[in-house]
């Protein structure tokens, strides 16, 4: 391990490793410190649906975010430029993995979400050229093998991936670059060089690692729903959630081919929602959702997700689970990812749920505004991150919370 570096990246997930390699691109020469095994956040472990857009306005609290018009059609245009580098991304790296460009398919879960997908229409499609267009409930089959919703939004500039290799690509691509990547490297402590201890005045960060310590110019926190102690103001700022998921055996072709035709990926409009599409290579169903709020046993969450995937498709009522697996993501107050400085630390964090382009293009964003090089502030970057008082960092609320939203997608259903 490095004891000196420009940059020192805490996390090596797709938001770090895309900071790193950026950087490198830049001439600045960065170390990443991971505290586990490289992948083990996220970042392998995704449904790997990839979108070009942001949720505005639907908050975790359940209060709607208030985003001015102006700022809302800057944040649509940079989802979209998130897209449009993954994109470029994995072509330059030559990264194979599985990128299949089939748009995305989102059910509404009733007649006024429906009416909401229609009302968003435009924006998505003037700010984020997202291609969107509507699906009503008689010509829904065309695009997914169930009656469960009552229509939907197709996106078709959505894309899906193998999330694994997507990150070993960017791996491989770190190391063509020379770039310092250390695994079982805890970050335990974050001091200013200077002894004075406040501002840091330029002078650099003693990051205190369970590998030794490192001296570096700037520091990026990109530890999304992993964040911990080092960083406290940021720890209340993200709700860890944890999201499972699970993979079906190898389903008889017949029946796999018919599930989702065009081989979309499939979310939905419920606030307890899941996600799911065919296997890159067709033949299992890939299936998610939050099982729990809370990381919990593989086994239970995959009989829960088993209802839920047979709840849409009663055809694999009988199909076997092969796999379950979770991880987790970082919710935000405002439902909005954020990237900017807190207490003289970069961080980018607050997934929402939906990563795979957005954090790889905030870790490059990031690394842009440190090497001086973004064109224009990313529109993500904004001073306001918010907290609330009542919360530390400790999301001991979210059975709870999860319940209520669970009470209120049924009662909306029932309501229609
Ligand atoms: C089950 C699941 C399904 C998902 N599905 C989708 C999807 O279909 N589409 C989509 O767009 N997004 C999806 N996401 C979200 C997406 O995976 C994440 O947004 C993305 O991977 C976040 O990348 P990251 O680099 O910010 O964080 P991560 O990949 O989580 O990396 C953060 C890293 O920080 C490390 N870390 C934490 N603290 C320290 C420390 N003190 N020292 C050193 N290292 C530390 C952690 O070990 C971790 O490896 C899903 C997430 C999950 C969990």
């Amino acid at each position: 391990m490095p004891r000196e570096a420009r940059v020192a990246i805490v996390g090596g997930g797709y938001a770090g490793l895309a900071a790193a390699l950026e950087l490198a691109k830049h001439g600045v020469a960065a170390v990443v410190l991971e505290r586990g095994a490289l992948g083990i956040g996220a970042s392998t472990r995704n449904g790997g649906s990839v979108s070009g857009g942001v949720n505005i306005g639907k908050s975790f609290s359940g209060r709607a975010a208030e985003v001015a018009p102006e700022r809302a059609q800057a944040l649509l245009a940079d989802a979209a430029d998130a897209f449009s580098l993954i994109e470029r991304l994995i072509e330059d790296e030559k990264i194979a993995c599985f990128w299949q460009k089939n748009g995305r398919f989102v059910g509404a879960w009733t007649p006024k979400h429906f009416a909401y997908q229609q009302q968003r229409l435009a924006g998505l499609n003037n700010d984020a050229q997202s291609g969107a267009f509507m699906v009503p409930r008689e010509r829904q089959r065309e695009e997914i093998a169930s009656d469960y919703y009552y229509g939907g939004m197709v996106v078709e500039r959505s894309a899906s991936l193998h999330p694994a290799l997507y990150y070993k690509g960017l791996l491989d691509a770190c190391r063509r670059h020379d770039i310092a990547i250390c695994a079982e490297a805890a970050v335990e402590g974050i001091a200013p060089v200077n002894s004075h201890g406040s501002a840091n005045g330029g002078a650099g960060w003693r990051v205190m690692t369970s590998r030794g310590t490192v001296i570096a110019g700037d520091v990026v926190i990109a530890t999304n729903g992993y964040t911990g102690a080092v960083t406290p103001a940021l720890r209340r700022r993200v709700v860890p959630i944890a999201s499972h998921i699970i993979a079906t055996e190898e389903l008889p072709a017949d029946l796999a081919g018919s599930l989702i035709p065009k081989r979309r990926s499939i979310s939905d409009t419920k606030r307890v929602l899941c996600y799911y599409r065919l296997s890159p290579d067709g033949r299992r169903m890939v299936f998610g959702g939050r099982a729990r709020f809370t990381p919990a046993d593989p086994v239970l969450c995959a009989r829960v997700l088993h209802g839920y995937m047979s709840e849409r498709f009663p055809q694999l009522k009988g199909a076997r689970v092969t796999h379950s697996w979770t991880g987790n993501t970082a919710f935000t107050l405002d439902a909005l990812p954020h990237m900017g400085e807190e207490g003289g630390l970069h961080y980018c964090l607050g997934c929402n749920g939906s990563g795979v382009a957005m954090m790889t293009y905030l870790g490059t964003q990031t690394a842009r505004k440190i090497a001086r090089v973004a064109n224009a502030p990313c529109a993500f970057d904004a001073p306001e991150f918010p907290d609330h008082p009542l919360y530390t960092g400790n999301p001991w609320f979210l059975p709870v919370v999860g319940g209520y939203y669970r009470m209120r997608d049924r009662l909306d259903r029932l309501l229609a």
